[in-house]
């Protein structure tokens, strides 16, 4: 089976032991195993030389109980419809989590962007939302930035789709660059969220946040802000890998200095100066620490690497970072792993926030979006918790499935679905 078939399994067996542990009504897990709606699409790109390529791209709208479907799109060699829709259907626990009016969606191109000038990546973006624009809307699925798509990027489709339309719809894609409907605090909230996450987890545990030593894997959008403000929170953050190695200081690493030196050079951490020592990539997993944010790609700790972890709490910044085997070891040693569903919620949290400014036409400050933000992530937090607590034998993320999968039952059964 490949990784992204993988992927997919993955999410049903999630999804069936948290429908099982909450004896959830039959129809209602029978309705999310599946996608409500996929579509596949094949668009014509204009070439630089004259020459038409056609491509082939992907949306998938999982679950739209709770409001108009919402995830990212990605451009990437390898997308394809498997992985799609285990994307969507985690947007649709996500959002469900977090209490916020949406479904889970999620779409993709099958291009490697790097092979692609500025004006092809355009046209490309271009013909990829008039492929998709019969199904999308500011009320019915919003898509936004995922791996190689960006703000640029997302600006192009905006701008496609409200000439479709024949006005502005700024609200049909979040993600926006912030002066073009962009919201505050899109850049920096999930990793604010993944580091909000291991503290709220730290106090549960009565580990001290001041000294607490953090190891982050993948030091981008999401890996960096988790670091910045977990040693704005007190903790020292004693090592930052990435692929091309390990920068490590057992007296804590200065997040803003590595940041600046992660921009100025080619976005790797590798060649820090303020590190003492130099690693290989994948030796992150050796440090031993009391917190590890594993913020890079998916199936990082697995049964192979599993037996070198030694932290107390796993706040999961990427996701499905952890496979369900290494993921029942974990919990068997006592580590607290907050899932991904809900420890990077920050980021579809603000998006949720842009789409309101979008349809409200009225723009927030930096410091209103993260308070609601810290607002809405607290009391998802405390009732995942709560569920872990009060279920036998369930881990945080089956009872976070609990929390969000109760919420779609109900709305299911209010609005007559089963
Ligand atoms: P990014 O591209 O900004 O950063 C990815 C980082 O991972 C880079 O530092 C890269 O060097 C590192 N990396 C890549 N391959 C690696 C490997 N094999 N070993 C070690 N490090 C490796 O991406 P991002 O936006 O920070 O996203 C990271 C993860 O978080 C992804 O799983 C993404 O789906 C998830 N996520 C992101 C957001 C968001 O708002 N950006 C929201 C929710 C979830």
């Amino acid at each position: 089976m490949s990784k992204r078939e993988n992927l997919y399994e993955v999410v049903l067996e999630q999804v069936t032991t948290a429908c099982e542990a909450l004896k959830a009504n039959e129809a209602v897990c029978e309705l999310l195993k599946e996608p409500m709606r996929t579509l596949n699409v094949s668009f014509p790109v204009k070439m630089d030389d004259g020459t038409i390529r056609v491509f082939n791209g992907f949306r998938c709208q999982h679950n739209d109980v709770l409001g108009p479907t919402k995830g990212g799109i990605r451009f990437h060699p390898q997308v394809d419809m498997n992985e799609v829709k285990a994307l969507a259907a985690w947007m649709t626990y996500k959002c469900s989590l977090l209490g916020l009016p949406y479904g889970g969606g999620k779409g993709g191109v099958e291009v490697d962007p790097r092979t692609l000038s500025k004006a092809e990546l355009e046209r490309l973006a271009r013909g990829y939302i008039r492929a998709i624009a019969p199904i999308i809307g500011d009320h019915k699925d919003i898509p936004a930035p995922d791996v190689n798509t960006n703000p640029q990027i997302i600006a192009w489709m905006v701008d496609e789709f409200s000439k479709i339309r024949g006005y502005n719809e700024p609200g049909v894609i979040t993600g926006k660059p912030v002066n073009f409907g962009g919201s505050l605090g899109r850049t920096e909230a999930t990793g604010y969220g993944t580091a909000l996450a291991a503290k709220l987890a730290a106090e549960k545990i009565g580990l001290e946040m001041k000294g607490a030593r953090v190891v982050v894997q993948g030091f981008g959008n999401v890996g960096s802000y988790a670091a910045k403000y977990l040693s704005e929170f007190g903790a020292k953050v004693i090592a930052c890998a990435d692929y091309t190695g390990v920068v490590y200081n057992e007296n804590g690493l200065n997040i803003d200095d590595l940041m600046n030196y992660v921009a100025n050079n080619d976005r790797v951490v590798k060649g820090y100066p303020g590190a003492t020592k130099e690693m290989a990539p994948a030796d992150w997993i050796d440090v031993e620490c009391d917190i590890i944010v594993p913020a890079a790609l998916e199936n990082q700790i697995t049964e192979d690497n599993v037996d070198k972890v030694k932290c107390k709490i796993i706040s999961e910044g990427a996701n499905g970072p952890t496979t369900p085997e290494a993921d029942k070891i974990l919990t068997e040693k006592g580590v607290l792993i907050i899932p991904d569903i809900l420890a990077n919620a920050g980021g579809v949290t603000v998006s949720y926030f842009e789409w309101v400014q979008n349809l409200m036409n009225f723009y927030w400050t930096q410091e209103e979006v993260i308070k609601r933000l810290e607002d809405l992530m607290i009391r998802a937090f405390e009732s995942v918790f709560k569920t872990y607590k009060e279920t036998d034998g369930v881990s945080m993320r089956i009872a976070a499935y609990m929390v969000s999968i109760s919420r779609l039952g109900d709305a299911m059964q209010i609005r007559g679905w089963c």
